[in-house]
């Protein structure tokens, strides 16, 4: 069935709810329909081509339409799309568990699978809260940052620090210890990312578990906080915070669903500080954007608590419809093949560095109050006042204006709140990086 453009525009307005959307604005407005994509560049309806300047909501690595990816859909597709591994087992999911276990940190030897990236935090707090049961200790909290976004099911809202989009659950939600959060606290506390400032937090998180022997976890994004605005941690916080759980014997999970896949840099970001967590929650990249896939791995430490006679019932009850899903799995094994055949890691460090460079531009815009980076993650925070740092009014929307003025031009953006992301896929080029930067900066000189 071929349907014109304008009655599809008509029936996303009358029948799709958007997530994260405030539908009445968005049925007031013109929106993106996307048809195809080919490399970074994605194409509407109307044959309108964009830069894919957000790896469609940070999960894209190598491009749209990859030959390899495709294929491994295909292939797969022609034995069998999905068979359940509730207590049966599947090819692709076999080699994809043995492939992530050898290019994760050394002891995380176990994959658990499920579809998207809150439901990998779920795992992880689940597994968290029932290791201690198993080994026969009572415990309950979870210790968390401010500004942590882990995902929108109630479970990790209830680890989530952004008041925003979770503070109406509240009710709903189970008891948390909220930490500062480092790079808004040493900001204005220490005036920048200073080791005095990382002390300061550590003990912090010591005082808190001196007190609470009843602590689960520590829960924790890795390396930056970057659904709250990309905010990076000081380097050795998270060194620092591996070395207290583990003193006073508490768990460690590890959030790894927006660094993970080489968007630091490195295929993980906790390798950087020679982190090893407890559990450690992939997701977004792992299919490098192609299909619905989360992973939680963990260590036979955690593995063992949950062996038992079949009578004892000390297994873990929990599992999904599509866990570990053939295609899914197909895919995020060529995505991680693709990794070592292109030589993606290797081609990136330039990139970022370019991307370092070409941001020091940003700090000479009248509108721009702060410029932040992690790896080939960028943030680009708008102020109404550059002086006082005043922020623009919440509804005036001067984030998402810009982005719309990008479109324009053929980038395609999408801002978190007054804060103008970039988070390019990995295999985009220098001369389309730069076509993209020149875009934002000149969008942003217009305010
Ligand atoms: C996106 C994100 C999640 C949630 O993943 P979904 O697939 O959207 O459920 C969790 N944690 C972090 C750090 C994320 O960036």
């Amino acid at each position: 069935m071929e349907v014109s453009p304008e009655i599809l525009e008509r029936w996303d307005k009358e029948f799709f709810w958007h997530p994260f959307t405030q539908m009445k604005v968005y049925r007031e407005e013109e929106n993106i329909i996307f048809e195809r994509g080919e490399g970074v560049y994605l194409y509407d309806v109307k044959g309108r081509k964009y830069i894919d300047a957000i790896s469609s909501l940070w999960c894209n690595v190598h491009g749209h339409n990859h030959p390899k990816l495709n294929k491994a859909i295909e292939e797969q597709l022609k034995k069998v799309a999905h068979t359940t591994t509730l207590g049966s087992s599947n090819v692709p999911a076999i080699l994809l568990a043995k492939k992530l276990v050898d290019i994760t940190p050394k002891g995380l030897t176990k994959v658990f699978y499920s579809e998207d990236g809150a439901e990998a935090v779920e795992i992880a707090i689940k597994l968290a809260y029932h290791y201690w049961r198993n080994k026969g200790e009572k415990r309950k909290l979870f210790i968390t940052l401010s500004n942590a976004y882990h995902g929108d099911t109630i479970g990790a809202v209830s680890v989530g620090g952004i008041d925003l989009f979770h503070g109406t659950y509240r009710d709903l939600l189970f008891e948390t210890v909220r930490l500062p959060s480092p790079y808004l606290y040493c900001k204005k506390e220490y005036g920048g990312l200073s080791e005095r400032c990382v002390q300061d937090l550590l003990t912090k998180l010591e005082e808190v578990l001196k007190e609470r022997e009843d602590t689960v976890a520590v829960i924790l994004e890795s390396g930056i906080q970057a659904a709250a605005g990309m905010l990076p941690y000081p380097k050795g916080f998270l060194k620092g915070v591996r070395e207290i759980t583990k003193r006073y014997n508490v768990l460690l999970i590890l959030d790894e669903v927006a660094t993970g896949f080489g968007r630091t840099g490195t295929m993980f970001y906790c390798e950087q500080e020679g982190v090893t967590p407890d559990l450690m929650c992939l997701g977004k990249g792992l299919t490098g954007g192609y299909l619905p896939l989360a992973a939680t791995l963990t260590t036979e430490e955690i593995f063992e608590a949950f062996l038992g006679e079949f009578g004892e019932a000390k297994h873990f009850y929990h599992g999904h419809t599509y866990t570990g899903n053939n295609l899914a799995c197909a895919v995020a094994l060529a995505n991680i093949e693709v990794f070592e055949e292109e030589r993606t890691l290797e081609k990136l460090k330039p990139k970022i560095e370019l991307l370092s460079e070409r941001l020091k531009e940003f700090w000479e815009l009248d509108h721009v109050g702060d410029v932040r980076q992690l790896g080939f993650m960028a943030g680009i925070e708008l102020v109404k006042d550059k002086k006082t740092g005043e922020p623009y009014p919440y509804g005036e929307r001067t984030g998402f204006k810009v982005a719309r003025m990008c479109w324009e031009k053929g980038v395609f953006l999408r801002p978190l709140g007054d804060v103008m992301v970039l988070m390019m896929p990995l295999v985009i080029g220098e001369e389309e990086m730069s076509y993209v930067i020149d875009t934002l900066k000149w969008a942003i000189s217009k305010l």
